[in-house]
């Protein structure tokens, strides 16, 4: 049976850990306290997880870290596709903040004129399915 629930955050101790079982082996954890997601598919060795790590921005890698269960947490994308997205935005694991964009029409090719959003937008939005 599957359930939505607040618990305490595994990664910030935070009381506001939206946790959501998806079915029998899939649960989502994404803390509105510092910001980070994870779920039971996201640990070293997962076929999920190796996926991940093949199309994420190099900084969502730097700034990973695996709680107690193994679960590794990295920054929430939130997409609102008619609104926009929030992500980690920055060059390095030191050097970061979170960042936004509105959503506006776009073509693909538009994305493609250098800059670190334009470099990385394409690859988080195709992850996401967002890509018009
Ligand atoms: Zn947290």
């Amino acid at each position: 049976m599957s359930y939505d629930n607040l618990i305490k955050c595994e990664r910030c101790e935070g009381d506001a850990c939206y946790v959501q079982e998806v079915n029998e082996s899939i649960t989502n954890y994404m803390c509105y306290g510092c910001g980070f997601q994870t779920n039971t598919l996201m640990k070293k060795g997962e076929e999920f997880f190796e996926q991940q790590m093949e199309t994420l921005p190099d900084l969502y890698k730097e700034l990973m870290g695996e709680d107690d269960e193994g679960k590794v947490w990295m920054p929430t994308v939130i997409n609102l596709p008619s609104k926009g997205m929030v992500f980690a935005n920055g060059t390095k694991a030191s050097d970061w903040r979170w960042s936004s964009v509105k959503a506006v029409p776009v073509k693909k090719e538009s994305f493609m004129n250098g800059g670190w959003i334009c470099r990385q937008l394409p690859t988080m939005m195709k992850k996401i399915s967002w890509m018009p």
